[in-house]
């Protein structure tokens, strides 16, 4: 029984104004990602490369998989999703086959962003991973052979993202691979009033509903994490009645007792 996985391909559905705060990893995103796979003959021009790989990290939650869906589609280019769980196999050479198909598949409907999901686990430095080392070996070999097979401006780009980029092969991160680093953080006050604003948005509030009060209350909540808050909030004025038309302040104060930054300051520290 084989475990090779189907590629999708998807178009994705999520564009900068979904994602809230972020400010200088969009920037980054923008001019890295999305300029040179509208404009290839701009940067054809004036003779310089564009970066094939970016490694998206910081804490989970904070939006590394919105950030890569939305220059996907801000840049009209083919989206293809994965993360280490789906690449690697047990079975003999079955790992790197899987990455091959990845690759060639994304040549094919190019442009394409691809974005892989929990990469230390791929390619973790030697001896930190979960897979066994010559596994993990031939798969670090597989995706530098195929990053460096990739010409320049060919229209295929990889975005990496991690919890834990301490863990990575640092062979992954020299020039022509994974070599632009973008910190995903967790939102400030201003960002975490344009989240809310956004998870709020098909949400009938009541007129005492403060989300500028709402923003400085939640000191390290992630993106995830006011976004669970606007849903608890939700679900309280059910628990209040069924019929429940508008959603109080009193309802946010209420779920604001119950949920909690899922990031702490030690955590934050490690990046
Ligand atoms: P992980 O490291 O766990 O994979 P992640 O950083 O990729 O997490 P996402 O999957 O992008 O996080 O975010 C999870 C959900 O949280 C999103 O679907 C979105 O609803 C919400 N969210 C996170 N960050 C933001 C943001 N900056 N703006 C709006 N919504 C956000």
């Amino acid at each position: 029984p084989s475990a090779m996985r189907e590629v999708m391909v998807q178009a994705p559905n999520v564009g900068w104004d979904d994602i809230g705060g972020l400010d200088a990893a969009r920037e980054k995103l923008r001019e890295g990602v999305e300029l040179p796979l509208k404009h290839p003959d701009a940067f054809r021009r004036m003779g310089i490369r564009a970066a094939k790989g970016f490694l998206l990290y910081g804490p989970p939650g904070t939006g590394k998989t919105l950030l890569a869906k939305a220059v996907a589609r801000e840049a009209q280019a083919n989206f293809i999703a994965t993360k280490s769980s789906d690449l690697l196999s047990k079975w003999y050479g079955e790992s790197e086959q899987q990455i091959s198909r990845l690759f060639a598949r994304a040549r094919q409907v190019a442009p394409t962003v691809i974005f892989i999901d929990e990469l230390d686990s791929l390619v973790p430095a030697r001896g930190g991973g979960l897979g066994e080392p010559a596994v993990t070996e031939r798969v670090v070999n597989t995706i530098l052979a195929e990053m460096d097979g990739l010409e320049e401006l060919q229209s295929v780009v990889v975005i990496g993202a991690t919890n834990r980029p301490n863990l990575i092969d640092p062979a992954l991160l020299r020039p022509g691979r994974f070599d632009e680093l973008v910190y995903v953080s967790v939102p400030d006050e201003g960002g975490r009033r344009r989240i809310l604003g956004i998870h709020v948005g098909k949400m009938p509030l009541a007129d005492d509903v403060d989300l500028d009060v709402l923003a400085r209350r939640t000191d390290r909540f992630t993106g995830a994490d006011l976004e669970d808050l606007v849903r608890r909030a939700g679900l309280m004025a059910l628990r209040d009645s069924l019929d429940a038309q508008t959603v109080t302040m009193a309802h946010f104060t209420h779920a604001l007792e119950e949920t909690r930054a899922s990031v702490t300051p030690e955590m934050e520290r490690e990046y």
